[in-house]
């Protein structure tokens, strides 16, 4: 059975977690591969709506497992949370939900140093969410992070908080002038944070490749997107962790000959939240029109997106960081009544020079704008179309001068909000489009 990678080809918000949901019904697991409780999707089912940061949105699917691999950082009291507003609704998560023993937990002072951090960095901010999230990572690398699996050993789980705390406090207190911990104070929730987690916490890369070995199919699930990976994206505009399809073998522990299909979200036209360059940043009518009939401001501050056109360079860039097999473009319902639609094809830097591939120097990028090809629009409503014959001939027509830019078949396309309105493209294993075989 085929496993497969869902991951963000522009600066995240492509809606991936609705393609997730389209797809979860045709696998067994779903994997969250990287990031921290700084991503997430609000699902709404029937009339519940369920607010999911760490947990995979599969778990609303009573046939899926749900992993949350060691790539991830993990906030326990949040994680909590989230189960404790599933198990009241009657969601199961015994035998469903797994969490990584080698996950790094997110401790108190993480969100405490990453605030303080952003308030002195002052306009030259990266617009973190103050999760603790990038500090997390931080200590993961400087081998000084707490996991998982210290949590179920209190003496280790208290040395290795004391360890820290010292080398913290200081850090807040001298540095950035902020109030420190007291060890008592993070030790007792986070021993009854243990109680809660322990029976979840395990080995899960090894449970992944015994669901591998026999069949089960898995789909790992990217959080954030290609544009937004610390080593590949607009640095140090990024997030403190790995996107990109190939991440998902080490944050999930599986190999690469494990994976056979890379989908990779765009949307129709391209949004960025926080600061970083955007070489078709849209400042105008058209960019304000996108945003309203997008409904682009971010789902929990409401601050408005940046928009801009289809960047076709970041776009080929991003297939082939991830080496595609698949491209869904979500939103295209967003362009009916646009006369026409432009697409970047190159960028142009500010000493004229032009690029079809994107420009490795920070400061090139920084001041690159696009040049763009026209296409004609349409004037239909595509949110009843289910088939790629429903849709108008220019709409299809821009479908097919994405895809043969950046040469991927274009897998799934989206139409409007509704977890029905997609339209499956004719490159799709049969396994991920029973619908579509159907019709
Ligand atoms: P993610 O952060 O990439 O997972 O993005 P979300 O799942 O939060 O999706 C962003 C928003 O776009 C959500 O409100 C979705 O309902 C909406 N959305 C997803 N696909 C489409 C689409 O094809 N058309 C329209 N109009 N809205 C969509």
């Amino acid at each position: 059975m085929p496993n497969i990678v869902v991951v963000g080809t522009q600066w995240g918000d492509e809606g991936k977690g609705k393609v997730v949901d389209v797809i979860t019904p045709h696998v067994n697991v779903v994997v969250r591969y990287q990031g921290g409780n700084n991503a997430g999707h609000t699902v709404v089912v029937g009339r519940e709506k369920y607010v999911l940061h760490s947990i995979p949105s599969g778990i609303l699917h009573p046939h899926c497992r749900c992993v949350i691999g060691c790539g991830v950082v993990v906030d326990p009291a949040s994680l909590i949370q989230e189960m404790e507003a599933l198990v009241q609704r009657g969601v199961t998560l015994d035998g469903s939900l797994f969490i990584s023993k080698n996950a790094h937990l997110i401790m108190p002072y993480h969100p405490a140093l990453d605030r303080a951090s952003e308030a002195k960095l002052g306009s030259r901010r990266i617009g973190t969410t103050g999760k603790g999230v990038g500090p997390a990572y931080v200590d993961k690398a400087a081998r000084v992070g707490i996991r998982m699996a210290d949590l179920l050993d209190e003496r280790l789980f208290r040395e290795k908080l004391e360890i820290n705390l010292a080398q913290k406090n200081r850090i807040l207190r001298e540095i950035y002038d902020a109030q420190s911990f007291n060890i008592e104070e993070i030790l007792n929730p986070y021993l009854r944070f243990a109680g809660w987690l322990a029976p979840y916490i395990t080995d899960t890369a090894l449970l992944l490749h015994r669901w591998i070995e026999s069949g089960y199919s898995v789909l790992f699930e990217g959080a954030q997107a290609t544009m937004l990976d610390i080593d590949h994206g607009t640095y140090p505009f990024v997030t403190s962790s790995n996107p990109v399809a190939g991440a998902a073998c080490v944050g999930a522990g599986v190999g690469p000959r494990d994976i056979q299909e890379i989908w990779g979200v765009a949307k129709a036209y391209t949004t960025r939240v926080g600061a970083g360059p955007f070489p078709t940043e849209l400042h105008d009518e058209t960019g304000e029109e996108i945003r309203r009939r997008g409904g682009e401001f971010g789902t929990t501050t409401g601050r408005p997106r940046r928009t801009g056109w289809m960047d076709l360079v970041a776009l080929k860039y991003a297939a082939r960081l991830n080496t595609l097999s698949g491209l869904v473009v979500t939103k295209l319902d967003v362009f009916s009544g646009f006369d026409r639609i432009r697409v970047a094809t190159r960028y142009r830097s500010q000493e004229e020079a032009t690029f079809d591939r994107f420009p490795y120097h920070q400061s090139v990028l920084h001041h690159a704008v696009g040049e763009y090809d026209e296409l004609p629009g349409w004037r239909e409503d595509l949110a009843d179309c289910r088939t790629p014959s429903d849709l108008p001939v220019n709409a299809r027509d821009y479908l097919r001068f994405i895809s043969e830019a950046v040469d991927v078949p274009i897998t799934l396309i989206g139409v409007g909000p509704g977890r029905e309105q997609v339209v499956w493209g004719d490159a799709v294993p049969e396994q991920f489009a029973p619908e579509r075989q159907a019709a």
